[in-house]
């Protein structure tokens, strides 16, 4: 079996994303790839995640060829694969239907800079347009909107969370999960008071050093 380590963490991570309740079923998909023979590993499309074994994961190349595994991958390929040759600091994509993203995903709102947490994406997480599910369309609208930043929602669908490992961009899913939730909050009695883009900017400096060197690397 190729890519043991890769296909046990899709199945960790996917066992994660449904206890941390950040989706459901089989809702949302993740992947991750290995640099040094230029595979990915993602899990299979439409299996729920409590019934995802390590045989069940697919190995495809960077052009979506299956290399090893018995199932169809996960319908977003597309979008997983042009975030990897769009972004070379990505290595591991994580999307969800998260509640609170979702909810902003279908009203068309960015998340502005509410909590300072929003660094994780960067200064906002910005909004890709809406196109169907596993289309070309829909990878095009990702890829273009997310740009540099960390997380981009989905129109009307999800969020889509990236990282140099699949530890950071399930942790990006996550936080982004919380300021989604606390705009919502916020938006619902009030006007929130938005962190300055000055703060933001030292705020993304002091996050390159947060945690405990090399954290990320897991
Ligand atoms: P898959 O089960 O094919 O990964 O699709 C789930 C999903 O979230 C589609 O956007
Ligand atoms: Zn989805």
């Amino acid at each position: 079996m190729q890519l043991e380590q890769e296909r046990q963490q899709i199945v960790d991570y996917g066992r994660k994303l449904i206890r941390s309740g950040l989706t459901t079923g089989s809702g949302g998909n993740l992947s991750l790839l290995n640099r040094q023979h230029n595979l990915i590993a993602i899990g299979p499309s439409g299996i729920d995640y409590d019934e995802v074994g390590v045989e069940d994961v697919v190995i495809v190349d960077r052009r979506g060829d299956i290399v090893d595994g018995r199932w169809k991958p996960s319908s977003e390929l597309g979008f997983h694969l042009a975030l990897y040759d769009r972004r070379p600091d990505v290595a591991a994509v994580v999307h969800t239907h998260s509640v609170y993203a979702t909810t902003m995903a279908c009203l068309h709102w960015e998340i502005p800079a509410v909590h300072y947490l929003v660094g994780f994406s960067g200064n906002k997480v910005p909004l890709a347009p809406y196109a169907t599910f596993g289309t070309p369309e829909l990878a095009r609208s990702v890829t273009q909107s997310i740009g540099g930043y960390n997380a981009v929602l989905l129109a009307n669908h999800g969020l889509v969370a990236v990282g140099g490992s699949l530890k950071a961009a399930f942790n990006v899913a996550e936080e982004i999960e919380l300021v989604a939730r606390l705009y919502y909050q916020t938006r619902s009695v009030g006007e929130p008071v938005l962190v300055p883009e000055v703060e933001m900017t030292r705020v993304l400096e002091k996050f390159k050093t947060y945690g405990q060197p090399d954290e990320t690397k897991n």
